[in-house]
């Protein structure tokens, strides 16, 4: 592709920040429109898996995080009462070696800000919620809700799972509430009374779970994050302070443990899980999609992220090699490419098996998105 097109990306998520960096680092000229203010640093940790690292390694910033997070000694999978192991994945240097880069907790506001350092200054638009646009002789024109206007040659969809340009694509079609709410705690670790918790633990329930680990290498904050059932999710928010009793009431009877940690969270947050079935549809004209935008996945595998970040640097690879200058090409290639692993992320997410016991994650954590042969449409 020609390396003076305009490329306007919608959403400065992970998936967004991220394709943004690695289209800067191929020559092309991106501008990344992005609907809050600025950014919040949300209460909340994400693992950082080998095949994201990968990516992140392509952007300059793999060293600044593995400085900054917590590099857990293993991935433990616990049984909720009698806090038997069921499965443990060890994160020793030999292991890092086979997946070719290290596996990392960190905190999202941490994870954003080093993100946002490797893209050019001024690259996001702040304050810019897209409203309608349209494509018309190869041109989409873009219409924001604060009045501005912009051009530009391809739109990348990286706007979430209530995504405005998925409705401009495929049609307005509400995402699948899972009947799951995730709670989401973090909150220093000196609460823990020096209760020693393992790096990076979950504790499988009868229907519900709760992940238990450190967000930085100084071991000084605790994060926590659930999935209960809950009937139904009418509000508009996407999160909702929750009441600490019913947090505690939602873990009654699992190992004492886990107990004493849930009840050391001081402030708790409620978020609804939802997904959407796979459509095998992600682009049309000049106009295309990626991460929670076109396959949300339930966060089960802890994998939602890393699908965005890798679909950036497959779309990025396509956009920079392949269909000279035509974005129908390109875009066949990434969305053939990239479905069959989202779609089995999503379909393991669903059933809620990863880690449960005894699992081979080969196939997820070597992949290199950066470095994998593409196929040709017909082939993959
Ligand atoms: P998002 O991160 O949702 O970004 C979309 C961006 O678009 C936002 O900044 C939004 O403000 C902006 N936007 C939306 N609409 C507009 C508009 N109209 N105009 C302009 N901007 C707009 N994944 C992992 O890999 N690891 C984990 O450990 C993990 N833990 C999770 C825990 C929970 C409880 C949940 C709910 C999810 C978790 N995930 C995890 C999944 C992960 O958070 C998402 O899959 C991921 O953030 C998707 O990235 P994205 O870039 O596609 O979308």
């Amino acid at each position: 592709m020609r390396r003076d097109i305009r490329i306007a990306v919608i959403g400065a998520g992970l998936g967004g920040m991220t394709t943004a960096g690695l289209l800067q680092r191929a020559g092309f000229k991106v501008q990344v429109f992005e609907q809050a203010a600025a950014f919040s640093r949300i209460g909340a940790g994400i693992h950082l898996s080998p095949n994201v690292m990968k990516v992140m390694r392509r952007l300059g910033i793999e060293t600044t995080l593995t400085d900054i997070g917590l590099h857990p000694d293993a991935f433990v999978s616990r049984k909720w009462d009698t806090g038997e192991v069921l499965f443990e994945l060890p994160f020793h240097p030999q292991n890092e070696a086979h997946f070719g880069a290290a596996y990392i907790n960190v905190h999202r506001g941490d994870l954003h800000q080093v993100l946002e350092s490797a893209l050019d200054h001024g690259t996001v638009a702040f304050g810019h919620k897209l409203r309608a646009m349209e494509e018309r002789h190869g041109i989409v024109h873009l219409a924001f809700e604060n009045g501005a206007k912009a051009e530009a040659d391809l739109v990348i969809g990286a706007d979430g799972v209530n995504s405005r340009v998925r409705e401009y694509l495929l049609g307005t079609e509400k995402p699948r509430y899972s009947g799951h709410v995730a709670h989401r705690a973090v909150f220093p670790a000196a609460l823990l009374n020096g209760l020693p918790i393992r790096a990076c633990t979950k504790w499988w329930g009868e229907g519900s779970h709760i992940l238990v680990y450190y967000m930085t290498q100084a071991r000084e904050e605790v994060y926590v994050v659930s999935s209960v059932p809950h009937r139904e999710w009418t509000s508009p928010q996407s999160f909702l302070p929750c009441d600490r009793d019913a947090f505690i009431a939602a873990f009654d009877g699992y190992h004492p443990e886990l107990q004493q940690v849930v009840a050391a969270a001081p402030e708790v947050t409620m978020w609804p899980v939802f997904d959407r079935e796979p459509v095998d549809c992600w682009s049309r004209g000049n106009v295309v999609l990626l991460g929670d935008a076109c396959h949300p996945l339930r966060p089960y595998m802890a994998s939602g992220a890393a699908m965005a970040i890798e679909d950036g640097a497959v779309l990025a690879r396509c956009l920079a090699d392949i269909g000279h200058d035509d974005p129908a090409t390109a875009f066949s290639w990434y969305a053939a490419n990239r479905m069959p692993r989202t779609n089995k992320v999503q379909r393991i997410s669903v059933a809620n098996t990863w880690f449960r016991g005894p699992t081979d994650p080969d196939w997820l954590f070597c992949y290199d998105a950066c470095a994998v042969p593409l196929l040709a449409p017909q082939e993959a």
